[in-house]
């Protein structure tokens, strides 16, 4: 009888096991997979890219048609240093409302019209703005305007009725640089438009940004005025 009871309750334990083991198995299996990116952010590719949200408290993607259409795939690493920016900036700087424009294909690859952003490591942000009174408002990104990149900003960050706000872009790139820093990556260079630039060096803490990150020094293909294109550095593996 004992024995029985024994030869029972090893059973019992054995059946415990089991099913602890398959619990965890799918306790995993319902995780998303960590992302696996190859080759350069222009020759490259992406495998289990995380879409970024469609919008949050203090942010918003550039269209729903783009997002819709899954333009808006990135890294995990780069997914959750752009939303721990947002969430980061959200303390700081309350009334602020930031816009995110294109990232990337789902598995990368050539994403016209953009010459980079094929192996989920680029992130173009619309400039913050602000209206005549002086409010945060988001950039009035439509298909009429090419979804935004049509913008046309002056040099001295003028479109319409709007002005790009300098201070909200500075505590972004500082807030991205925190972000990317908690989770152990870099950011390998930011590309706005040169006369803009000059404008968010003078900023209360510009000149500090100016030191902290790798800004592009040369003209870009197009004019990087409305939108300012980060690149990040993961390590990727070898393209094939
Ligand atoms: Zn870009």
């Amino acid at each position: 009888m004992t024995e029985l009871l024994q030869q029972g309750s090893k059973v019992y334990c054995l059946y415990m096991i089991i099913m602890l083991l398959l619990c965890s198995t799918n306790t995993n299996a319902a995780d998303k997979p960590e992302s696996i990116c190859y080759g350069t952010t222009d020759k490259g590719r992406i495998e289990n890219a995380w879409q970024l949200s469609s919008s949050g408290a203090n942010f918003s993607a550039y269209s729903t048609v783009g997002d819709t259409i899954g333009r808006n795939y990135v890294h995990n690493k780069v997914y959750d240093t752009v939303l721990d920016a947002y969430k980061s900036l959200q303390q700081k700087i309350l009334e602020k409302v930031f816009v995110y424009g294109e990232t990337g294909w789902k598995s990368g690859g050539r994403f016209l019209p953009h010459k980079s952003h094929q192996n989920g490591l680029s992130v173009d942000f619309f400039v913050p703005v602000v209206d005549t009174k002086g409010k945060s408002v988001p950039l009035p990104a439509s298909p009429l305007n090419k979804f935004g990149y049509n913008i046309e900003f002056t040099s001295k960050g003028k479109y319409k009725e709007y002005s790009i706000d300098f201070e909200a872009i500075a505590a972004h790139l500082f807030s991205l640089k925190e972000a990317a820093d908690k989770h152990n990556i870099k950011i390998w260079r930011v590309i706005f438009d040169n006369d803009l630039q000059k404008l968010l060096f003078k900023t209360s803490k510009g000149k500090e940004l100016q030191a902290l990150l790798t800004f592009s020094t040369k003209k870009s293909w197009v004019r990087h005025d409305e939108h300012y294109h980060v690149d990040f550095i993961v390590p990727c593996r070898e393209f094939r």
